[in-house]
């Protein structure tokens, strides 16, 4: 029996026989070839080129679907590798010069840029020197007319074992066939790590010597949650292990029981229980776990990778068929929230120095109605087929939000006046994700109908910590004292004006913090498909009078550290 310690990647455990993955190397036969023949050569480099770019595209729309937009934006470095005239050009150049087959110059231009990206001490270019890695791998593929190998042809159940794993080959793992996976390098926030997450595949990565002590068919236990890797364990330790492994499984068993059932707490009280997505392709991830409804639809992807604007029709069709998937539903479009961290490609916008804090999302779109108008009357247009609502980003007071509603009414009328059809009463919210909005929510809640609380920004700003800097992470903290008070406050303030009150952050779908957030009134969780289970089998475990005094009590500590221990205790007595 060897012990191994690595980073702890993904959590679960998972017992199984070892599999080990190979390293490809680049090597191809050099053939020279006559001049003649260079076009034909070229023409089958383009196809190969045409090839990659539609599997890495048809990847990721399966990974939008299975595992979220998040994940499936990994693959846009390797559109961009795709597109690199550099390298395309200098393989282009020396087969034309060379006269040898284009695999076999392909394959050495590769090496030559691996090689060159790997010496640079950056980890920014490491993580480039993968997806040329993964996209080359492919490329090279498609030129020799050979088929990569997947999972699909195991017959049991493998614990994957590899030097390294790129986000293609975790992404073709098949959670029936793979068990857990564990590799030399990578780190916690690696590609590899989040997908395998998503993927839920226990997986440990960092342990440096896994290759070098694992054979193929070598019991392995794989624990994701704490990083350690047993090799050949003893009777007792597989024992302890399959045991503990069981237990989790019963727990996430359970939690799937809830999925088609109504988010109601014990007492009686219904919570909506409802999803973001990012993409219409997202839809059926959001039914198949039980979601009741899109709480946040982000739109920003319209606007992404291109150099022209949207068209409103284009807008319109994307909406239209999300309202139609989830009739009756409700779907709520967020309109763009472009700026800050978000791509804006096609407008010539000079670099604030904080972008967080500049010209972003609804300053934006105040600035510019001709942009948002497209937006507000394909919204509106898409309103009479289903259930839909529309809320403005980042208002951070009241004329914000009354300018927003007064270019939503211009956009009414212009309808009106052409006898295009739209539901009149479309409901109208404001996002709660800057604290002068969090203070003043009593103002802002006589022109909403509705407020989703956006954590992600609200967190970053009340505690003055940049969401996207590592370095000051650790003061990133949900369950800080200053925010649940301004989530109450918002709370409070809405439920006073007689509307309700949704939250789509990330904080929504921490399954500790939902019993604070229940109890302190929230009336509806928009959070990522795969926890939905998860969150209404709590929901449905506690009775709301419950949750209120745990939020009385969560309020009265002092610290966010405090509160996450105190509602992980009381949501670990509730789970059993
Ligand atoms: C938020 O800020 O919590 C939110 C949901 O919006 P985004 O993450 O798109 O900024
Ligand atoms: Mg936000």
């Amino acid at each position: 029996m060897i012990k191994l310690k690595g980073i702890a990647a993904a959590g679960g455990i998972s017992v199984g026989a070892a599999y080990r993955v190979g390293r490809e190397d680049f090597t191809v036969p050099r053939q020279p070839i006559k001049p003649e023949e260079v076009s034909a050569q070229i023409q089958l480099f383009e196809e190969a080129l045409i090839k990659t770019r539609k599997e890495i595209i048809d990847l990721q729309k399966r990974i939008a679907v299975d595992m979220g937009q998040e994940q499936a934006q990994i693959f846009d470095a390797h559109l961009l590798v795709l597109e690199d005239r550099m390298l395309i050009e200098e393989v282009i150049l020396r087969l034309k010069q060379e006269c040898v087959n284009i695999a076999f110059i392909f394959s050495e231009v590769l090496k030559k840029y691996i090689n060159v990206f790997s010496k640079i001490e950056d980890e920014y270019l490491k993580e480039r020197v993968a997806d040329v890695n993964d996209v080359g791998r492919r490329i090279l593929h498609n030129l020799l007319g050979r088929e990569r190998k997947g999972f699909e042809d195991l017959k049991e159940k493998v614990v994957v074992v590899a030097h390294d794993l790129s986000p293609s080959d975790t992404a073709a793992m098949h959670k029936q066939k793979v068990c857990g996976f564990v590799t030399d390098i990578g780190g916690k926030t690696s590609h590899t790590a989040i997908m395998a997450k998503s993927l839920e595949i226990p997986a440990v990565v960092g342990l440096e010597e896994a290759t070098a002590k694992i054979k193929s068919g070598d019991i392995l236990i794989v624990d994701g949650s704490t990083g350690v890797v047993i090799i050949e364990p003893d009777d007792e330790t597989l024992r302890v292990y399959q045991k503990e492994e069981q237990k989790l499984k019963g727990v996430a068993e359970k939690f799937l029981l809830a999925k088609e059932l109504p988010a109601v707490t014990l007492d009686g009280k219904a919570i909506e229980i409802v999803a973001n997505i990012e993409l219409p392709e997202e839809v059926p991830a959001v039914k198949l776990h039980g979601g009741q409804g899109i709480g946040l639809y982000r739109t920003e992807f319209f606007y992404m990778n291109r150099r022209d604007l949207p068209s409103e029709e284009e807008h319109y069709q994307a909406y239209k068929y999300v309202a139609e998937e989830m009739r009756p539903h409700p779907v709520i479009i967020r309109t763009i929230d472009l700026g800050g961290d978000k791509f804006l490609s096609q407008f010539e916008i000079p670099k604030d120095m904080q972008p967080f804090l500049g010209w972003r999302a609804i300053r934006f779109c105040l600035a510019r109605p001709d942009i948002f108008k497209v937006q507000l009357r394909a919204i509106l247009r898409a309103s009479v087929h289903g259930n839909l609502k529309l809320m403005y980003p980042m208002i951070s007071g009241i004329e914000e939000l009354q300018q927003a509603n007064k270019i939503l009414e211009e956009s009414k009328k212009e309808l009106k006046n052409k006898g295009v059809p739209f539901d009149n009463d479309i409901q109208v919210g404001a996002m709660i994700e800057v604290p002068s909005a969090a203070m003043t929510a009593d103002l802002l809640a006589g022109a909403a109908d509705f407020f989703s609380i956006g954590t992600n920004d609200l967190i970053q700003y009340s505690l003055a910590v940049d969401r996207t800097n590592e370095k000051v992470a650790y003061l990133y903290e949900p369950a800080h004292p200053a925010v649940l008070r301004l989530i109450k406050n918002i709370i409070d303030s809405a439920h006073n004006a007689g509307i309700w009150v949704g939250m789509c952050g990330e904080m929504a779908g921490e399954p500790a913090l939902v019993l604070v957030l229940l109890g302190l009134g929230l009336d509806e969780f928009s959070i990522p498909p795969q926890v939905i289970p998860e969150i209404k089998y709590i929901i449905r475990s506690i009775k709301l009078s419950d949750a209120q005094a745990i939020a009385k009590e969560a309020l009265r500590l002092s610290t966010g550290k405090d509160v996450e221990e105190f509602s992980h205790l009381k949501l670990r007595k509730i789970l059993g």
